[in-house]
């Protein structure tokens, strides 16, 4: 699994935060979301998708499967 975020259209509810506090972050400076790891293990993965589904501006891009570089 691979995440991205488009802070371009965050809004800094934090929601992805409190769902899977492990991969994502918020910017001490503007409050938008920072990511924290890229590539989340088997265990965080839910969660990922979980915070994805309830960010209120579909700013959380998630890709399954295997990582590629
Ligand atoms: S849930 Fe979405 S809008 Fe809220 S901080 Fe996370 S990425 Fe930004």
């Amino acid at each position: 699994m691979r995440v991205t975020v488009d802070r371009e259209s965050c809004c800094g509810s934090g929601n992805c935060v409190v769902n899977a506090p492990e991969v994502f972050d918020q910017d001490d400076a503007d409050g938008l979301v920072t990511l924290r790891i890229t590539q989340p293990p088997e265990h965080l993965q839910e969660s990922v998708e979980l915070a994805a589904q309830l960010c209120p501006v579909g700013a959380i891009g998630v890709t399954r499967g295997a990582a590629t570089h």
